[in-house]
């Protein structure tokens, strides 16, 4: 039987798990820092709603994990890993320290928030949003304090989510960022439309920089940024995330600091995989390795190692990045990349843009505007983006352009893809053929 040590319970390493223990030729240790695995980011919004409770914020417990076959130490941190010997050193939580042998290791240590050495950070109310902890103490702090005026920095995916979140419990939200909200996630001018649904919802965007945080008695009362003062009684620091990656320094990595990782996630060491947010691969959308801060990706690469692992070669070309939002009563979908992105990296790029309308006229159904926006390179036209927006939930659809993407499809043969037609669905001519068809 081999052994295999994953180390690190979020969702990559769990779902590494999960493949590896459906064969009996695996023994697996799972070696998590926290008392708890399987802590599912995405459900903390809902939680600061208390619509779901603390246990539901969990994906996966250790007790299930055991029954399923694998070791499960909780708060143990491994502290180091000797990759010549394939031995990890851990300590629990009671001080005790051991060394564990494996045949395969898996790294699925994730990412940490950004340090922010700002003036203030120290004072009461101000949270960072990525780990269990943080969730849990900002739950805490809505319910023990009255808390009437809070700050997002970071206006990313996960600061409108929050915004949305603390709106809809009755404070006054601030999201403050030094550009457009998502315009890297995104672009405009779908950033422009989820920005005026959020104003709509009362909620005030700021642009500027953070210099410092005022309190008064020990809790901080104004964020100070480049361009004004703004009074708080309660701060969430969504300022950037950074893959963890110490344990093994003699593995490749990033500028970024992430493990380098092939098509098969493995790192520059022999036998130690790297999945999650700590790892990154070579997109080829971009000439570069790149880490993905998305589940999906922590799920897909968890699984890619595990079936590696097992001696199953899967056929893989990294990531689409395909994403989704809801915002106010806006659905918004994104698969590649956006053309700010094409231009922070020099991409040479067209892109298509078309509004349209999910039925005909005269099916009186209620229709909304769709906006479609297509990306590609200028030399080849290779789709290398796609954007959505609409009041319909348009989000699925954008698997049909990640695969396109992914499979190195031209706008052109995108333009004669068969999109069916029924009039309870669309249009015989719709917005998906009309976009690719109108693209200079
Ligand atoms: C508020 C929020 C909302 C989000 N919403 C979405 C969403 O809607 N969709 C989406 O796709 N993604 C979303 N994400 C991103 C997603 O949560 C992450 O990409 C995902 O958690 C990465 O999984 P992971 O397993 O790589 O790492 P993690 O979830 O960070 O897990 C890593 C684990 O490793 C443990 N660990 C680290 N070092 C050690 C060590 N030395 N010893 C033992 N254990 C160790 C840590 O304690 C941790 O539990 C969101 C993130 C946040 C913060």
């Amino acid at each position: 039987m081999k052994k295999v040590i994953i180390i690190g319970g979020g969702p990559a390493g769990i779902t590494a798990a999960k493949i590896l223990l459906s064969s009996s030729d695996y023994s697996v240790s799972i070696f998590e820092r926290d008392k708890r695995i399987g802590f599912m980011n995405e459900l903390f919004p809902q939680w600061l709603r208390k619509r779901v409770e603390d246990a539901s914020v969990f994906s996966t417990n250790a007790e299930q994990m055991q029954a399923l076959g694998a070791t499960v130490y909780g708060e143990t941190e491994v502290l180091e890993v000797d990759h010549i010997n394939k031995t990890v050193s851990a300590r629990k939580a009671t001080g005790e320290q051991f060394v564990e042998q494996y045949d395969s290791l898996i790294l699925a240590t994730g990412s940490r928030p950004s340090q922010f050495p700002v003036s203030g950070i120290n004072l009461k109310g101000i949270h960072f949003v990525r780990l269990y902890e943080n969730a849990k103490d900002c739950v805490e702090q809505f319910m023990t304090h009255h808390i009437k005026r809070v700050a997002i920095i970071g206006g990313n995916y996960i600061g409108v989510k929050l915004a949305e979140a603390c709106r809809d419990i009755g404070c006054e939200v601030i999201v403050i960022d030094p550009g457009q909200l998502l315009a890297s996630q995104y672009g405009r001018p779908f950033a422009d439309r989820i920005e005026a649904v959020l104003r709509e919802r009362g909620v005030e965007i700021k642009t500027g920089r953070l210099q410092r945080f005022i309190g008064n008695e020990g809790r901080v009362t104004h964020v100070v940024t480049s361009t004004g003062t703004h009074e708080v009684d309660f701060v969430m620091l969504n300022v950037g995330f950074y893959p963890v990656s110490s344990l093994c320094e003699h593995a490749a990595r990033t500028e970024r600091a992430a493990y380098r990782v092939t098509y098969d996630q493995l790192t520059t060491l022999p036998d130690v995989y790297a999945v999650g947010d700590c790892a990154a691969g070579y997109d080829p959308l971009v000439g570069d390795h790149i880490s993905v801060f998305l589940s999906s990706e922590a799920v897909r690469s968890g699984t890619i190692a595990a079936l590696h692992i097992m001696g199953k070669k899967i056929d893989f070309n990294y990531s689409q990045r395909a994403r989704a939002l809801k915002v106010g009563d806006l659905y918004v979908a994104a698969a590649g990349i956006t053309t700010s992105e094409a231009k922070f990296r020099q991409i040479d790029i067209n892109f298509s843009d078309i509004s349209g309308r999910q039925f005909y006229p005269f099916m009186n159904l209620p229709d909304h505007e769709v906006l479609l926006r297509l990306i590609y390179r200028k030399n080849n036209r290779q789709l290398i983006g796609a954007q959505m927006l609409s009041k319909h939930d348009i989000t699925e659809h954008i698997k049909y352009y990640a695969f396109a993407i992914q499979q190195g499809m031209t706008i052109n043969e995108l333009t004669f893809c068969d999109t069916f037609f029924a009039p309870h669905f669309n249009q015989a001519y719709n917005y998906h053929m009309l976009c690719a068809l109108a693209a200079p």
